[in-house]
């Protein structure tokens, strides 16, 4: 007869925060084949420590123990696990079913860790066939709070049948269960031993189920004090060999990963599904921050693109340059020469040869006090009266939409002739063609004609207090020469345009302290420009989108604590499951991967909420903004940098929020949480 189970010179002890008790003190015993033991025992004694350590839910602190001739302790975690889960059938006096969970899927179990990875209809028909043994065939489809004490320890035995063990350890099996019920359990057990040989160590109180086992082990104060064969029993010959079969999946593979993610799949979902309200309440925080973050990052990118080129259309490469005589200049400070305003022929056109970048200039003369009239008819309002070059169109990216540009000669010439912008044409010239027309032009107390040479077509501009269809160009020396005044006629302002690829910052300090050196403090110099504009505007809406995205990214992290958070809870609450699970056969590995599959599916679904309801946000948004933006046109838009953030977020969170509880799940003791009420 072959030893089933041999331990030797066992000693176990409970460590509990540097202090260890001892339970077990150097027990040794041998169980053969085919055996029917019961161990006895007062309350405390150690028997159910015992047990734990035959079904290698614990390794003893001393001493070895062998299965069917192996010591157990070489094996590894998940060799340990394959072990429990194909050689050995638990039963415990708590039943320790899944609840809300049906009897088939309970009898069903262990197969989720089987190594064999048989067909689902295979074990089904098994279970069946076990479930219609134990006479509850009618009960399949019942939870465990369904059913009677005596009808719960039998699902548990079916249970323990499933993958058809050599070694069947029961806790107490009969120590819930009222006389008649626990008289059926004694029997079927029997039976099995009988019958299916198995080898069977069970615990028990009662001497009536003690006296028909093969033999009564009786322990105290965690030694063997009596070990009686009864006499009349024959123990019957059993010819198996159970090898150790290496567990195939121990190796970490992509393949191993998703296969084990496969499985635990469903009942993760069955898991989730048992709180919906929580699973609901805590998917909310993840929806919302998937939604922030997609839509942050969406509207960044947005307003950068509408607003930047917006601005882009204005012309990047032009500055404006401004000089005005200084009036608070002290009388004791030396200037080289006092600055009057700049003088078009005597320097500005020079500035060209000393400033090679230097592509276009014109000077800007405007006044805003303009109005025009033409054959009766008469604007006088917000009318811009331009005195410019003929470079001057061309840099601020005006077109033609009749006619032509001022030439040369006619700016030398101070020519009467003007180019209107768009509503002028339209209001003034309603039944003549404008071009060769006459136009009255007034400034201030000053009026006079000019001929109409050109229209502008019509143009928006993000600087609309320049008005840009209602201004009248003209060039700059007719402008002088009509001025009323001799602070009106000044040129205080150059337009000027660099080169495509120079730098238009640096240009305008340049020109900027070639005038200071020139005249001292007597001037005052100043450039503006669209392009600082533009990198200013550009750094400040980067800054912005950071600001929002990680205001999104922070809301998300907190929905990922509430996953954390409700999954901790559910590790806890679970606790007994995850040991029995473990006690089934899951390896480490498989309850991690439960745990993170777990968080995985809430926050994909709620990331898919997220992503939808970020969608929606952000187009709201833009519709809301065309609305007060005229220039705003509203339209269907995915960004994808905002789509592949969002999702790898949802990916992220499920995996950081899952990890910590998984450890937790994982490190359990299983001993602890099979004792757990
Ligand atoms: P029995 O099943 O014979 O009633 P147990 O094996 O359950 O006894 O317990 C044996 C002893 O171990 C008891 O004295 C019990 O208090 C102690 N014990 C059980 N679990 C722990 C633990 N986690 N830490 C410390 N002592 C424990
Ligand atoms: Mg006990």
């Amino acid at each position: 007869m072959k030893n089933a189970i041999e331990i030797e010179h066992l000693h176990y002890s409970y460590s509990n925060d540097g202090s260890s008790t001892p339970i077990l003190i150097d027990l040794s015993l041998v169980v053969k084949e085919g055996e029917l033991v019961a161990i006895q025992g007062p309350s405390g004694s150690g028997k159910s420590t015992l047990l734990y350590l035959l079904g290698l839910l614990s390794p003893p602190t001393k001493g070895i123990i062998k299965m069917s001739g192996k010591d157990i302790s070489a094996l590894n975690e998940d060799e340990l696990a394959q072990t429990r889960n194909e050689n050995i059938g638990f039963i415990f006096q708590q039943f320790h079913l899944l609840p809300k969970t049906s009897v088939i899927d309970n009898i069903l179990l262990p197969t989720q860790y089987s190594a064999d990875k048989g067909s689902k209809e295979k074990f089904l028909l098994k279970a069946k066939m076990y479930a219609e043994l134990v006479g509850l065939s009618d009960r399949l489809d019942y939870h465990p709070n369904q059913l009677s004490g005596g009808q719960q320890q039998r699902v548990a035995i079916c249970r323990a049948l499933m993958s058809d063990p050599e070694i069947i350890l029961a806790d107490e099996p009969t120590g819930n269960l009222d006389s008649v019920s626990a008289k059926q359990i004694l029997e079927l057990l029997r039976s099995l031993n009988r019958d299916s040989k198995k080898t069977i160590v069970v615990i028990t109180h009662d001497n009536d189920v003690a006296r028909k086992c093969d033999r009564i082990i009786r322990i105290k104060d965690g030694s063997i004090v009596r070990d009686d064969h009864s006499p009349g029993s024959s123990v019957p010959a059993r010819v198996y060999s159970p090898a150790l079969k290496k567990n195939a999946a121990t190796v970490f593979t992509l393949k191993g990963v998703l296969g084990a993610a496969k499985e635990s799949f469903p009942s993760a979902v069955r898991n989730l599904g048992r709180n919906k309200t929580r699973t609901a309440l805590t998917m909310i925080g993840i929806s919302v921050g998937i939604a922030a973050v997609f839509a942050m990052v969406t509207l960044g990118q947005f307003t950068q693109a509408r607003i930047l080129s917006g601005y882009a259309d204005l012309g990047v490469n032009t500055m404006v340059f401004y000089g005005y005589p200084n009036r608070d200049q002290k009388a004791s400070d030396i200037v080289p020469a006092p600055f009057r305003f700049f003088d078009w022929d005597g320097e500005l056109v020079s500035l060209k040869k000393i400033f090679p970048e230097i592509q276009r200039m014109s000077p800007i003369l405007m006044g805003w006090d303009g109005a025009v009239n033409y054959g009766g008819r008469a604007i006088e309002q917000d009318v811009r009266i331009l005195g410019a070059s003929e470079e001057a169109l061309v840099m601020s990216r005006r077109q033609l939409l009749l006619g032509r540009n001022f030439s040369h000669v006619e700016i030398a010439q101070k020519s009467g002739v003007c180019i209107v912008g768009y509503e002028i044409a339209e209001q003034l010239f309603t039944d003549t063609q404008p071009l060769g027309q006459v136009l009255r032009v007034s400034q201030g107390d000053n009026s006079f004609g000019c001929r109409v040479i050109g229209v502008l077509a019509s143009s928006t501009s993000n600087k609309e207090y320049l008005k840009p269809n209602l201004q009248v160009y003209l060039p700059f020396t007719f402008y002088q020469a009509l001025a009323g005044d001799w602070w009106t006629s000044q040129i205080k302002e150059v337009m000027i345009q660099v080169e495509a690829g120079a730098d238009v910052e640096k240009v305008g300090r340049e020109v900027r302290s070639f005038f200071e050196q020139r005249y001292g403090s007597s001037g005052r110099f100043r450039v503006d420009s669209d392009s600082v504009l533009v990198a200013q505007m550009r750094r400040f809406l980067a800054l912005f989108t950071m600001l929002l995205s990680s205001i999104a990214f922070v809301t998300l992290a907190v929905g990922g604590i509430g996953i954390t958070n409700m999954m901790l809870v559910s590790v806890s609450e679970r606790f007994r499951e995850i040991g029995l699970r473990k006690a089934l056969g899951a390896t480490n590995r498989e309850i991690r991967t439960q745990f993170l599959v777990e968080s995985m599916i809430v926050c994909a679904l709620a990331g898919v909420i997220g992503l939808f309801l970020g969608f929606t946000a952000y187009h709201t948004a833009i519709w809301a903004s065309t609305k007060f933006v005229s220039k705003l046109q509203f339209e269907w838009t995915v960004d994808w940098l905002a789509l592949l953030l969002s999702t790898l977020s949802i990916f992220a969170v499920g995996v950081l929020s899952g990890i910590f509880p998984a450890l937790k799940a994982e490190k359990l003791q299983v001993i602890d949480a099979l004792r757990s009420e």
